[in-house]
């Protein structure tokens, strides 16, 4: 069931997104050859707590750490290691929630550590692109299969794929809600868009196949093939006057 917020509601959820969006701003910043992931993860916890909210993933599912943290050929749901060191040229996602008032945030960025191949910057910045063709479809009136349509075509046109194991999905009063938010799909078909649905669109775009396997961790989701992968999402409300992003900062 779609839960529609009303506008008090969704200023509660703006403040989950600005702080999910200053913990993302944070831990990317820190992005360097020789920085653990589990310093990037210290990084959003002390964030997020520091703001008075709660790290939306630790203890998800039994997750357990606050980001999760992808890089290279991990898709989603890396764990945070002391183990892994950043090297130069990774690329490196980060996905972030905060949960303060009763309300989630959710976001998500692929950052560069040092110098990248072009390659890769540009499987990023297509990934970053798709983000926002799949928002400017956020529209009431629209339907869900507008928006996964707008992000397919855009990835497949630059030769990429896009992960169907994965999707985007409502976000309120819990993480994950109704309606579930594909990155690809036929336009006109699918849920209905009203205002006051929020949802999390979340292109996971991968070099070669868009095939997945879960490692022997039951979290960290890795490309079948090995190549590259990245993942940018925004949480967005649906609103009379079009799209808002709520992990935004002011
Ligand atoms: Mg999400």
């Amino acid at each position: 069931m779609v839960i529609l917020k009303t506008s008090r509601e969704l200023a509660k959820m703006r403040e989950a997104g600005r702080i999910s969006q200053g913990a993302l701003r944070e831990a990317g910043k820190a992005v360097e050859p020789g920085v653990s992931t589990l310093e990037l993860d210290t990084i959003v916890r002390s964030y997020i707590e520091r703001m008075g909210a709660v790290p939306s993933f630790l203890g998800y599912g039994g997750f357990p750490a606050s980001a999760c943290i992808s890089v290279n050929n991990v898709v989603i749901h890396g764990i945070p290691s002391k183990k892994q060191i950043l090297k130069n040229g990774d690329i490196v996602s980060i996905d972030v929630g905060a949960y303060i008032n009763g309300y989630h945030g959710d976001n998500a960025w692929t950052f560069a550590c040092g110098d990248v191949t072009r390659e890769a910057q540009a499987l990023m910045d297509a990934t970053r692109e798709s983000l926002f063709e799949g928002i400017s479809k956020a529209v009431a009136g629209n339907r869900i299969g507008d928006i996964g349509h707008a992000v397919q075509r855009y990835v497949e046109a630059r030769s990429y794929s896009v992960v169907r194991d994965y999707v985007g999905h409502g976000v309120g009063a819990r993480l994950h809600e109704d309606p579930s938010v594909p990155n690809y799909g036929t336009p006109g078909h699918g849920v209905r868009l009203l205002p006051g649905m929020v949802i999390a669109i979340e292109p996971m775009v991968n070099q070669g196949t868009h095939r997945v396997r879960v490692l022997k961790d039951k979290w960290t989701t890795v490309t079948a093939d090995g190549q590259l992968s990245a993942h940018f999402e925004h949480t967005i409300a649906i609103t009379p006057g079009g799209p808002v992003i709520l992990t935004m900062p002011d």
